[in-house]
């Protein structure tokens, strides 16, 4: 435990007049306040250089390749964002022009998904996809428990299906609002959720089913299409009417560039919800997610609010109130200086670049891919240690390539595939052919090391207090 600092004191004028070396240097040589609040305040500056000389101890984010989120933007974008940053976005009434720009952002990516033009798309801005998720499958729940109350039957146990491939969001939605997660689990040489396992988990009490584009594991897709198709044969069979929610946190700003024809969309008439990451692929600074729906009806409107007391009559349907609003405006800067053209470059050439990183890699006969048939979803390398690898394992490379900067996660897959133990390079725009070269020959020169010296690394342990939902 460290001991608690005594107050830090800024110079004096006099004193800093006086000093033999740059003040800007005295001004922060001096004990930290770190548990309690000082007495007395400081220099802006002495403060700004303390907190500056500690950020020293972060990674790198643009080494930071276990990320989605977006760690670079145009210098114009980040003007916008600092001349805004002091809106309350849900200050609407104040502020009617950033809720217009919201409003063509639900629009946009409401067209881009395809949303059905005799329906009227509805959506909102959140601040990632964990909030969208939450407010769709509320949303979901919300409409089964009406679907049932009309019905006259029971309304007390909700379940929600996803795959073991989900992000842990799904998974703290059902426990923080209380729907039984079925989950059904990855297998050996299937990472992702496929239609024909859902007779075991899906009934009348199901909520919704969530499908993943882009999966954070190994980016591969569920088989969207084939649960729809279920989806739709169920209802025509037994008068279920199960809805499909689409987790694109990531896909939902790749699919729509670089596989244009596919149908992962509101195109699929089980597909009443979406969601994306406006700061993952959407190429905007941590703090943006969506949630699109159908159509407006979706939405239930019990979860909806009125309040009067910023002025004037504003609803509100999200799970936070207030929001800054750089980030919106920095979301439709992207629309507006990319345009669909330069999305699909941008997509396109990440993707290149994974499919590059990844050949080299596999090509040294050190790796093996997991993502079956390759990069084709979404720009990410997912790779295993080949078997006549002995001496060291994927936290050893993980390890090593940290003393270059390079951030890349080492896990074991969620059951029943956890005896899989992969490396994931996520591969953003800003990541050059010219920085993946240097990537490749970094992780090589690694398993160099750790083949002659031998690696003792081992998978760090969960904390798994919960049983986080291994089975359903
Ligand atoms: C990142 C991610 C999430 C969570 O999104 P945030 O924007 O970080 O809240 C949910 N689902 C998937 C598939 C993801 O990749």
């Amino acid at each position: 435990m460290l001991s608690k600092s005594k107050h830090a004191k800024s110079l004096t004028h006099e004193e800093r007049h006086l000093a033999p070396r740059g003040d800007w240097f005295l001004d922060f040589n001096c004990e930290v306040p770190r548990y309690e609040m000082p007495e007395d305040g400081m220099d802006s500056r002495a403060a700004y250089n303390i907190i500056k000389s500690e950020m020293f101890m972060d990674a790198n984010p643009d080494l930071n390749l276990s990320s989605f989120v977006t760690t670079a933007m145009e210098p114009e974008a980040e003007k916008l964002i600092m001349e805004n940053i002091h809106k309350n976005f849900i200050d609407h009434d104040m502020y009617p022009q950033s809720e217009e720009i919201h409003q063509r952002c639900v629009s946009i990516l409401a067209n881009l998904f395809h949303a059905p033009a005799d329906c009227e798309p509805y959506g909102t801005a959140t601040i990632g996809s964990s909030e969208a998720v939450m407010l769709a499958a509320l949303a979901h729940k919300w409409n089964w428990r009406d679907r049932m109350k009309a019905q006259g039957k029971p309304t007390d146990k909700p379940n929600i299906v996803f795959g073991g491939d989900v992000q842990i969001v799904w998974k703290k939605f059902a426990r923080y609002f209380d729907v039984e997660a079925r989950i059904v689990p990855m297998e050996k040489d299937c990472y992702i959720l496929t239609a024909d396992k859902l007779d075991d988990y899906v009934d009348e009490n199901t909520i919704c089913v969530s499908a993943i584009c882009g999966s954070t594991f190994t980016g591969e897709d569920d088989d969207i299409q084939g649960i729809n198709d279920y989806l739709v044969r169920l209802e025509q069979e037994k008068g279920w009417n199960v809805p499909l929610h689409v987790d694109g946190a990531s896909g939902g700003f790749i699919a729509p560039f670089v596989s244009p024809d596919y149908a992962w969309d509101f195109r699929l008439e089980k597909v009443q919800s979406i969601n994306t990451s406006g700061h993952k692929y959407g190429m905007v600074y941590p703090g943006v997610g969506w949630v699109l729906f159908r159509d407006k009806s979706v939405f239930n409107e019990e979860l909806i609010f009125y309040v009067n007391y910023l002025g004037g009559e504003s609803p509100t349907a999200t799970l936070n109130f207030s929001r800054g609003t750089s980030m919106i405006l920095a979301q439709y800067y992207n629309f507006l200086r990319m345009g669909k053209a330069g999305y699909t470059c941008l997509m396109q050439t990440s993707m290149d670049n994974a499919q590059y990183l990844q050949q080299q890699l596999v090509e040294s006969g050190l790796f093996k891919a997991l993502n079956q048939g390759g990069v084709q979803k979404m720009p990410l390398v997912a790779i295993q240690l080949d078997e006549k690898v002995t001496r060291y394992n994927v936290f050893d490379v993980s390890n090593k390539l940290r003393e270059r900067g390079w951030v890349v996660s080492a896990y074991t897959l969620p059951a029943n595939a956890e005896s899989i133990a992969m490396l994931r390079i996520v591969v953003r725009p800003h990541l050059n052919k010219d920085s993946c070269e240097i990537l490749t020959r970094h992780i090589l020169e690694a398993c160099q090391y750790l083949e002659e010296n031998g690696g003792s690394a081992k998978a760090p342990k969960l904390h798994d207090h919960h049983g986080a939902g291994h089975k359903c």
